[in-house]
Order: C-alpha cells, then sequence, then structure tokens
C-alpha cells in the first residue's frame, strides 16, 4: 500500500524553552501540536509577531498538550489570523485555558497601553500581540478530549491523551498514522513519586518519539521541601515575620498549599496564617478539586471523602485588590503566596516593594527565576532592585525552595525512556538549551542506543 507522505516541522522550542509548536504532514492534512508562545529575551519574544511559518487558514486541527503559555500562549494570535478549526485539549488543560488565555491577553494590553503611555516602545503606536476578544474567540474552538480516549484527526490519523504528570491536565499525545504507525508528542514530563498528580504514563512503545529536555543534564536536589517550610514558618512565628513566596498559579501554589497542609496534620506546622495573593492561582485551585483523571489516587480518594489539602482553616484566598493592599499594612507572622513566581509583575511586585527593606521578611523563592528576572537579580544577590521606578533596598532574608519542580530531572527523563521495549526509529529532542539537549542526547545514545537528533528551529523531518 502506497502511504501519504508524512512529516514533522519543529516551529518553536527548538534548541529553547519556549514557543512549542510542531507541525505534523498527514498527507494533505496539516496538525499543529502546540501553539506556544516565545517568552524571555526580546529576540525570542519578537518572533511571537512574525507570519506563522503555515497558513492558518490551511491548517487541520491543533491538539494542546498542557496550559503553560510557551504550549497555548499563542492561540489567540492563530485564530485572530483566521484558523477556525477545532484545538483539542483535555478537560483540565481547557479549564486552565479559559483562567490563563484572557489573563495572559490582559496583559499584553497592559503592557501595550503603559509603553503607548509612556512613549516607551520603538512603534509609534505600541499594539498587543492579541487582546482579550482573540482569547475568547479561541477558546471558543476548545474541544475536551478525556485522558485515553480516542480521537480522530485530519488525514486518517487519529490520537489520544496519556497523563504526563506535568501540571494538571497535562498530556503526552500519542498520534497514530494512518498507516499504524505513531509518534509520541511529550509535552512537558512531569516527576514521579510527586504529591497531587499522578506520576507520568510510562511508554514502551511508539516509532518516533518528540521529548522535551528542560532539565536533560542536571538532577533537581533532594532538599526536603516540608522541612524547609517547617523551619521557614517557626522562624516567622518566633521573629513575627511576613514570609513572601513568589509562586507559579498553576501548579506550584497547589503544591505548596498541600505540603503545608501536610505539615499542619502531623503538628508540625505552626499558627501562621497563609494567604494566596493572586486571583489566578484562587481560579487554579478550584480546578485542582474537581476530580481529574490525572490526579493522584490518594487526592482524588480525599477529595471524594471531603478532604481538600488546598482548604484549610489557616488558608485564605485573597480576590479583591483592596485586600491584597491591605495585606501590605499587616505585622507578622503571616505567608503571603502571590504571583509572579520569578517577581516580573503581579501582585507580588507590591509585596516585594513594600517588604524588600525590612530585614525581618523571608522571601521564599519556590522555583526557577531566568536570567533577566527580578527574581534571578534577588537570588544573586543584589542589594538594591527598581521597583515602578523606586529603588529598594533589600534587607530582607532569601530562602530557595529548589525541591518543587513541575519538570522531570535527567535521570528520571533518562528512566521514563527505559520504559520503552525498542528504540523508536527517530527521537527528537525538543523544549531546552543546547547543553540540556547535548546531555540527554549523549545519555539516549550511549546508554539506551536510541537514534537521536537536536531539530533547529524551521528544520522537518520525514515520518
Ligand atoms: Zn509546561
Amino acid at each position: 500500500m502506497l502511504s501519504m507522505p508524512m512529516s514533522i516541522r519543529f516551529l518553536g522550542a527548538a534548541r529553547t524553552v519556549t514557543g512549542s509548536k510542531h507541525l505534523l504532514t498527514l498527507g494533505k492534512s496539516q496538525v499543529l501540536v502546540d501553539c506556544g508562545l516565545f517568552q524571555g529575551p526580546r529576540e525570542l519574544r519578537e518572533k511571537n509577531w512574525e507570519p506563522f511559518p503555515f497558513d492558518p487558514l490551511k491548517l487541520d486541527a491543533v491538539v494542546l498538550t498542557h496550559a503553560h503559555a510557551d504550549h497555548i500562549g499563542m492561540l489567540p494570535r492563530l485564530v485572530k489570523q483566521g484558523y477556525r478549526g477545532p484545538v483539542y485539549a483535555t478537560p483540565s488543560t481547557i479549564g486552565l485555558c479559559r483562567i490563563s488565555l484572557p489573563d495572559s491577553a490582559r496583559l499584553l494590553e497592559e503592557e501595550a497601553d503603559y509603553h503607548r503611555r509612556h512613549g516607551t516602545s520603538r512603534h509609534a503606536d505600541p499594539r498587543p500581540l492579541y487582546n482579550e476578544a482573540d482569547a475568547y474567540e479561541a477558546m471558543k474552538l476548545l474541544k475536551p478530549v478525556n485522558f485515553w480516549q480516542f480521537q480522530q484527526l485530519p488525514g486518517k490519523a487519529q490520537f489520544r491523551f496519556m497523563p504526563a504528570g506535568h501540571i494538571l491536565g497535562s498530556a503526552f499525545a500519542e498520534i497514530y498514522f494512518e498507516n499504524g504507525e505513531r509518534i509520541l508528542m511529550s509535552g512537558d514530563i512531569g516527576r514521579p513519586n510527586r504529591p497531587i498528580l499522578k506520576d507520568p504514563t510510562p511508554v514502551d512503545f511508539a516509532e518516533y518519539l518528540v521529548i522535551e529536555s528542560t532539565y536533560g543534564d542536571r538532577n533537581h536536589s533532594d532538599q526536603n521541601a516540608a522541612a524547609v517550610l517547617e523551619r521557614v514558618t517557626n522562624q516567622a512565628v518566633a521573629d513575627r515575620s511576613c514570609i513572601v513566596v513568589p509562586s507559579f498559579a498553576i501548579g506550584r501554589t497547589q503544591e505548596l498549599l498541600w505540603y503545608l497542609t501536610q505539615l499542619s496534620e502531623q503538628g508540625r506546622l505552626p499558627h501562621i496564617p497563609v494567604y494566596v495573593d493572586s486571583p489566578m492561582a484562587t481560579a487554579t485551585t478550584l480546578l485542582y478539586v474537581d476530580d481529574s483523571e490525572d490526579l493522584d489516587q490518594e487526592l482524588r480518594l480525599d477529595l471524594r471523602e471531603g478532604r481538600s489539602p488546598f482548604k484549610q482553616d489557616f488558608v485564605r484566598f485573597v480576590r479583591d485588590r483592596n485586600m491584597s493592599k491591605s495585606l501590605n499594612d499587616m505585622e507578622g507572622p503571616m505567608m503571603v503566596i502571590s504571583g509572579s513566581g520569578m517577581a516580573t509583575g503581579g501582585r507580588v511586585v507590591h509585596h516585594l516593594k513594600r517588604r524588600l527593606s525590612d530585614p525581618k521578611t523571608i522571601l521564599l523563592f519556590t522555583g526557577y527565576q531566568a536570567v533577566g528576572t527580578m527574581g534571578r537579580a534577588l537570588i544573586e544577590g543584589a542589594n538594591e532592585v527598581t521597583i515602578h521606578g523606586d529603588r529598594v533596598r533589600v534587607e530582607c532574608q532569601i530562602e530557595r525552595l529548589d525541591a518543587l519542580s513541575a519538570h522531570a530531572g535527567a535521570d528520571e527523563l533518562v528512566a521514563w525512556c527505559k520504559g520503552f521495549k525498542e528504540p523508536p526509529k527517530r527521537t527528537f529532542i525538543v523544549h531546552g538549551e543546547p547543553p540540556a539537549q547535548q546531555a540527554l542526547r549523549g545519555r539516549l545514545e550511549s546508554e539506551l542506543g536510541w537514534a537521536v537528533s537536536i531539530p533547529e528551529q524551521g528544520e522537518a523531518a520525514d515520518l
């Protein structure tokens, strides 16, 4: 039988960690897996303004692996440029898209507005990449596909989602071609033996594999998250301090609440009020208590029996802006969990402006701090930062919780790959900085004997 030509083109997250977009050509049909925003340095962000390297009107379907902006954030732009086909995602990913896409649009609009008012853009009339209306248009195209359920795709292909254990709703997309061969698109791979989510699904076969490599060259610290939280909360109570925790709204905040609840149940948490000061984290936490198939078995049981690790007496969710401001006048002991996770924007910036100069403040970082962010400057020991045009001296104590990560570490990635009973015909490493990608390629070649390539931006491969 003569089969249709099939290929994949890497249009983002190729030798970088953002902008995931992979275009599959299945005979005469085209399917885009993920439609992510490029984030970070200006050279990368400028790519968001380039025309899509395919015709959005001729695209037949979009499949989303999970709801992080670097996988979904260009969807409103795609729709703005004319795409009207289906966008398949798990129900939880859709729930998160409904929170984060309008939020992302609002931020882009505010940013453009700021530049217009201050004349700080290189453009005479700065415009947002897309607006809130575009985000709502994009949301109309979302079609839920449950885990494990086969969904037809154009080009006589079909696919199913399998839990990836990365964030709520995150999935591997296993796509079967007309000829019976399959490609596994990993999206981002989570970590085994973590609370809240199930482990990444073991996979034992695929002709082709596209795998992420964010932590391809390093493992996570074996620091005990509960012990760190126990130590800083006790210190905060003794010194009547405020602990400011910049945290990502999706996943990280819920994980923090889970650990605090564990400590409380074990009698190891002192009496300290915890404020989740982020409308997005609040909305997201509500999704984490809906029964979803990728939640850890233990958590599902707890939820069914009416127990939630996210709804404790000591936790207050702050929605109102005035309430958020009033936290600034309060004395410790208290903990404020607020976004953004790298202190690049959001309500946490106000808390930092108020508290960085107070030596009693404990600033607790909960994740990776990218180059160029205020978070990075602070962990590198900056004596002073500029917030809203004002110089703020840094006198507080800085702590890091490095044990929490939503990405598999190097050994965990290799262990997951060892689950394959036969090597894939070809493996493509994406979503990583070059040193991480080379390290992972080295291990997959030497330890497993796999044929591995690291595609460049725009590169295509026949399947
Ligand atoms: Zn992700």
